[in-house]
């Protein structure tokens, strides 16, 4: 998702400098088997799935297809890599942020490679991923490396008789299991914090974008990680995905993906070995403009927040209530906005609109469309798929959305904006509040005051005052309610990746002087 200072297209804010970055010519997509102990490995059940690019529909190629067995396998690799004595866990701490730092290093150097990969993969715009998931990865790496041996514990005063501190230790095997929306900035979110904590990982993309993650896994064998310490195992969520979340030898699992199958991974671990969980879930976000607000600025975030990455954010601004007095002025813009928007080959560097990652999404979306329309909102624009392009669809502005609507309840996860109408702060602050989601809000108004209030009061992990989408590896990310358990990113990450230990000394009071 767009990482810190991009305009509504993800692109950087200072204007890009000409010529613009092309995507590169890529032949052979060279890394496509299971990445276990720095070695490729073959599938054991001797299985392959195929990965499409959703621009196009073609085939981009086969990738071995890991399952319980070779998950087993990425296991053993991740705790002997981890266990005592190991070169990963001997390695002094400051050696580990290197690595990060090296493997930021090669992310740069391979900048151009990974971010056609991943358009090539998930049909998002190329400059979008060359900037945003890019720089997302870059910074979430180096700022991690920077936390790497500066971990500390406390000392606690007790008496005299005894010396009381803490040490922060790595978890063990963490296991990860990641969506097809980011895919490349997802992988780093996960591995920056378990690593630099000293964990070892077993990591599973989405099926439909194992790309970037599989050719990541090159890059971790070149910066010089030990073998073990990064497993990448491709697969499909019911077979590799739940093998991870129900192992007996993983002592963590990280998840980012939907709310029902978070239920799925919580329950796993529950009946498995209590491994810790943490969840990254769905949002129905609310986006609140005031009337007080810069109309303009609130009319491009909104829509920034709406329909960025083709609306396929768990951060979407699904749900943008507007102050009565200057709602018609905000949908009147907002209608005028979502015309100007062309969707085309994500692979142009001036395409800022691409295809829905797959058939089963697409339809998903076009159904919640149909239903808006069936329960009486307007749909004022867009919200049809493109006659000559399989999987584009055009942004769809909605007005008069109400709050019993499926629209403005169920996640669309796709290029829909839905406009509702508030009279007062109480009443927006009810309504925005009244859903099992907690992921993230957006403020609009010109009052401090106002901004103040209103973010207290969101149940929401992340509230943006007059901005959308601004996401920094430095600041916790995560939801409340169903939208998840846990934080990512900035130091709050780190405690989700460490075991605090005690360690209590009694002092021989015969050798008080
Ligand atoms: P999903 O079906 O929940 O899949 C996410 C990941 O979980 C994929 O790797 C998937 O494997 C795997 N999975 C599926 N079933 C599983 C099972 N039974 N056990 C273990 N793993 C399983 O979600 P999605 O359709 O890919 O992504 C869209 C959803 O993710 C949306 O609801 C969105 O809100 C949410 N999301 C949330 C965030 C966040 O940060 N909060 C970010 C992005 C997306 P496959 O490869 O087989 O699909
Ligand atoms: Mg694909």
């Amino acid at each position: 998702m767009a990482q810190n200072g991009t305009t509504e297209n993800g692109l950087p804010q200072n204007l890009i400098p000409p010529p613009l970055p092309q995507p590169c010519k890529i032949s052979e997509i060279k890394h496509t088997k299971i990445f276990i102990n720095n070695e490729w490995h073959s599938s054991l059940k001797g299985k392959t799935f195929p990965t499409f690019n959703p621009a196009t529909g073609v085939k981009i190629c086969e990738i071995e297809e890991a399952d319980k067995a070779d998950v087993d396998k990425a296991v053993d690799a991740a705790k002997a890599a981890g266990k005592r004595g190991s070169t990963w866990r001997r390695m002094d701490v400051s050696s580990r942020g290197r690595l990060l730092h090296k493997l930021a290093d090669l992310l740069e150097r391979d900048r151009c490679l990974l971010a056609t990969m991943e358009t090539m993969d998930t049909g998002k715009p190329f400059l979008q991923s060359f900037f945003v998931d890019l720089d997302g990865s870059i910074k979430t790496l180096r700022y991690y490396a920077g936390w790497a041996d500066k971990i500390h514990g406390k000392t606690m005063p007790v008496d005299d008789n005894f010396m009381c501190f803490t040490k922060h230790e790595p978890v063990g095997v963490c296991g990860a299991i990641i969506p097809w929306n980011f895919p490349l900035l997802m992988f780093m979110w996960k591995i920056a914090p378990a690593l630099c904590c000293g964990n070892t990982v077993v990591i599973k993309p989405a099926e439909q974008t194992p790309l970037t993650a599989l050719y990541t896994g090159a890059l971790i064998k070149e910066a010089g990680f030990p073998p073990g310490v990064v497993n990448i195992v491709p697969g499909f969520g019911p077979t590799a995905g739940a093998a991870i979340a129900g192992h007996m030898g993983i002592d963590k699992v990280a998840f980012t993906g939907s709310t029902e199958v978070g239920q799925l991974i919580k329950e796993a671990a529950a009946k498995s070995n209590l491994k810790r969980v943490t969840l990254e879930l769905g949002g129905k976000n609310p986006c609140i403009v005031f009337a007080d607000a810069d109309l303009p600025l609130a009319v491009q975030e909104a829509q920034k927040g709406a329909f960025y990455n083709q609306g396929q954010c768990c951060t979407a601004a699904s749900r943008v209530f507007v102050e009565e007095c200057v709602y018609d002025e905000f949908v009147r813009l907002s209608i005028a906005s979502a015309k100007q928007i062309t969707a085309g080959d994500p692979m142009d560097p001036c395409t800022s609109h691409g295809p829905q990652i797959d058939q089963q999404q697409f339809d998903m979306i076009l159904e919640l469309v149909e239903s808006g329309k069936r329960e009486g909102a307007r749909l004022e624009c867009g919200g049809y798929a493109l006659q000559d392009k399989a999987l584009f669809i055009q942004p769809a502005v909605f007005s008069d959305v109400i709050d019993h609507m499926r629209l403005a309840k169920e996640e669309v996860f796709g290029p829909v904006q839905c406009i509702m109408k508030f009279k007062n702060q109480e009443e927006v602050i009810e309504r925005a509040n009244s859903t099992h989601y907690g992921l993230a809000a957006a403020v609009f108004t010109r009052s401090v005051e106002r901004a103040m209030r209103v973010s207290s009061a969101l149940e929401a992990g992340t509230v943006w005052v007059n901005c959308y989408n601004a996401l920094h590896a430095q600041a916790p990310f995560g939801g409340y309610k169903m939208s998840g358990n846990g934080r990512e990113l900035g130091e709050y990450a780190l405690a989700e990746y460490s075991e605090v230990k005690a360690i209590t000394i009694k002092l021989n009071d015969q050798l008080t002087v």
